[in-house]
C-alpha cells in the first residue's frame, strides 16, 4: 500500500513526492534527522527529539523548518493518514535546494526542505530479538568528529552494518583510541558487579533521547550509573551488555567478537530496563 508521505507542506503520496536533484542534503550529505517511534498510536518521546533537533540545526546554523507545535502536528497527521499503530516517523531537515552545486553555504532565502515518512512496524516492542539478545563485532571508529549532531552522514554506520553481517553478527559496535563509541544507530553500555557503564556525553557519541531516559529510570530504580569510556575488553568480561536507541528501546547484547556474556543470553539488568522503559514511556506517549 502507498504510504502518505509530507514534503514541504504537502500530503503526498509517496511515488509523488519528489526533491530537487540541486538539494544541498542529496549533493552534500547537509541534513539532519530524527527517528520517532509511535507505540499504540501514540508518539514516544516527541519533546526529547524535537529538542535535538533544535540543536542538531543550531550546531549546523541551519533554520527550522517550522515551530515544533507544527513538526507535532504533522507527526500526529501521518500517524493518523498511515494508520501507524507501533512504528517509526522519519524527519529530515535539509539546508533546502540553491539551484546549483556550491560549497558554500545558501543565503537565508533559500528555504530548509523538510521531508517526513512513517514506517509501519507491528509488534515494534515485542521484538524477537530482545529475547535472544543482539551479536556485536567491534570495528574502528571511521566517522566525522562531531557526532553528537544527527546528520544524515551514514556511509559509514552502513558499512559497519555490513562488516557485522558479513561475521554473523547483529551490529558493530565502533572503538576508537582504545574505548568504544557507540554502535552503528545505537548507544553501548556493559553491566559488571551490578554497574551499568556507558560512555559519557561529549562530540564523539550521539546523546541518545532513549539514554537520557533510560538513565534516569535506572537511577530512579537505584541502579548505579558510572559515564565514562570502556574498553572491548572490558566489554567482553561483562556479566551483560546492552543497547538503546528509539527504535530498539533497551536491546540486550549477549556477545562480543565472539565472546559470550555472562550465560550468553538476555541479562536481568537489560530485561529490567526494557520492561521500565517501556512502560513509563507508554505512558507518557503522546
Ligand atoms: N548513536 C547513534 C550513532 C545513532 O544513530 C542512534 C540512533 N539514531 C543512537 C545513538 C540512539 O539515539 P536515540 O536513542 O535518540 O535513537
Amino acid at each position: 500500500m502507498s504510504r502518505t508521505v509530507y514534503v514541504n507542506g504537502q500530503y503526498l503520496p509517496e511515488e509523488e513526492a519528489k526533491v530537487s536533484i540541486f538539494d544541498r542534503g542529496f549533493l552534500m550529505a547537509d541534513a539532519v534527522y530524527e527517528v520517532t517511534s509511535v507505540l499504540g498510536g501514540k508518539l514516544i518521546d516527541f519533546a526529547g527529539h524535537a529538542a535535538r533537533l533544535a540543536r542538531s540545526l543550531g550546531e549546523l546554523d541551519m533554520a527550522a523548518p517550522c515551530p515544533d507545535a507544527e513538526l507535532l502536528a504533522i507527526h500526529r497527521e501521518l500517524v493518523t493518514r498511515n494508520e501507524i499503530v507501533d512504528g517509526l516517523i522519519y524527519l529530515q531537515v535539509t539546508r533546502g535546494n540553491p539551484g546549483d552545486r556550491d560549497f558554500a553555504f545558501p543565503d537565508a532565502s533559500v528555504k530548509p526542505t523538510l521531508v517526513m515518512f512513517t514506517q509501519s512496524k507491528p509488534g515494534l516492542a515485542d521484538s524477537p530479538q530482545a529475547k535472544v539478545g543482539m551479536k556485536v563485532i567491534s570495528i574502528d571508529d571511521l566517522r566525522w568528529a562531531r557526532r553528537d549532531i544527527k546528520t544524515v552522514q551514514l556511509l559509514y554506520p552502513s558499512m559497519g552494518k555490513m562488516m557485522a553481517k558479513k561475521a554473523g553478527a547483529d551490529d558493530a559496535w565502533m572503538v576508537e583510541d582504545g574505548f568504544v563509541t557507540e554502535g552503528t544507530s545505537n548507544n553501548a553500555y556493559l553491566v559488571k558487579g551490578g554497574r551499568i557503564v556507558t560512555r559519557q556525553l561529549g562530540t564523539e557519541i550521539l546523546h541518545g533521547i532513549t539514554r537520557a531516559a533510560v538513565v534516569r529510570f535506572a537511577r530512579e530504580a537505584q541502579m548505579e550509573i558510572e559515564e565514562r569510556p570502556f574498553t572491548i575488553d572490558e566489554a567482553k568480561a561483562a556479566d551483560e551488555a546492552f543497547i538503546t536507541s528509539a527504535s530498539a528501546f533497551v536491546m540486550p547484547v549477549v556477545s562480543v567478537d565472539g565472546v559470550a556474556l555472562g550465560s550468553g543470553t538476555p541479562g536481568p539488568v537489560a530485561t529490567r530496563l526494557r520492561e521500565i522503559y517501556l512502560d513509563e514511556m507508554r505512558k507518557a506517549a503522546i
